[in-house]
């Protein structure tokens, strides 16, 4: 069952109000970070339209026959558009497509609502061919784009859109649906603390934290973490670690590895910026308080570079010469370099 969370309340409403009055824009933007609950958003409010006995606050009412074809996944008047695979680009034949189909009226005679994301996956092609409907649309229709990053769309799309803003949950709000939905769903954490140290760890993001428990990274990321120190002391041999964190799917390891620097490069830059959690703060600052900002700048663009090849070329060795460079920054030193 689709949902909308607690913190997207305010949303929820001012677009229930405006469909109640029959004021709802042609197109939707729905911009905010990522992990926050865009898309089940999008596909509840969209559940929403096609129902035909909403409750009075616009919830679906689940029972209808087409809240049973939206659960079924099938509902003929409800379109999701998205790249086929995963970082792919949204290209021009899914638009045309899309176009043909919504050209068509609505198969129970109700709205016809389309989900795009992310909008940023449209190749320039494809963005082009969609700005002709965003702004005329065929009747009872609406469009919900998705967004992270607007300036990745183009202006053309974004002007033709109104944009509803989502902004990351209130602390506190977050911590208790997070600590609520992992006892409902029966993941145990290791001690009390880890809900607040998963959601800082996904910068404040309630599903990507959750999403994280779930798969059961946070022990992950605790034993590469330790072997980034093993690394950096020397106990550790860079070609048997990068052979290991091979194994590890989805480029895991690197991905942990540009947040790690990044916070260690902050830390310099604000010292004490992590206080709430200090012993990440400690540990960082024993990683990285010596060395010289300069190289973790640089050395930050080469693990950036190094996700984007590794997603086309062998990532074994892209691995090995990270870990390699890692274990030799600590010989320079601030002051000592050149
Ligand atoms: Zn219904």
């Amino acid at each position: 069952m689709t949902e909308y969370y607690p913190w997207q309340e305010t949303q929820w409403r001012s677009l229930t109000e405006r469909r109640l009055q029959d004021a709802l824009p042609h197109a939707l933007l729905l911009h905010g970070p990522s992990g926050i609950g865009k898309a089940d958003f999008a596909a509840r409010f969209a559940h929403s339209l096609l129902c035909q006995q909403n409750h009075a606050d616009g919830r679906p009412c689940g029972r209808c026959p087409s809240c049973l074809l939206y659960a079924a996944d099938n509902h003929p008047d409800s379109y999701l558009i998205e790249p086929d695979k995963e970082g792919g680009q949204i290209k021009i034949d899914q638009i045309r497509a899309l176009i043909a189909d919504i050209g068509l009226s609505s198969h129970s005679g109700g709205y016809k609502v389309v989900i795009i994301r992310p909008a940023e996956a449209m190749n320039t092609a494809a963005a082009n061919s969609l700005l002709k409907t965003l702004e005329e649309p065929p009747a009872k229709t609406l469009i919900m784009l998705l967004a992270e990053q607007l300036t990745r769309l183009p202006a053309t799309v974004r002007s033709r859109c109104q944009i509803v803003r989502f902004n990351l949950p209130d602390k506190a709000l977050a911590q208790c649906w997070l600590v609520d939905k992992l006892a409902e769903k029966k993941v145990v954490l290791a001690n009390p603390d880890d809900a607040a140290r998963l959601l800082a760890m996904t910068h404040g993001a309630p599903l990507k934290a959750f999403a994280d428990a779930e798969k059961d990274l946070l022990g992950l990321r605790k034993s590469l973490f330790e072997s980034l120190a093993g690394l950096a002391g020397g106990r550790l041999d860079p070609i048997k670690t990068a052979g290991e964190w091979v194994k590890i799917e989805q480029s895991m390891p690197i991905k942990y590895l540009y947040d790690w620097v990044s916070d260690m490069i902050r830390l310099r830059q604000v010292p004490g910026c992590f206080g709430e959690r200090a012993e990440y703060q400690k540990v960082l600052h024993s990683l990285s308080g010596e060395l010289d900002v300069q190289k973790l700048y640089i050395y930050l663009d080469r693990i950036a570079e190094s996700l984007q090849l590794m997603a086309q070329l062998n990532p074994l060795p892209i691995i090995e010469s990270l870990l390699i460079q890692w274990a030799n920054i600590p010989k320079q030193k601030t002051g000592t370099q050149g």
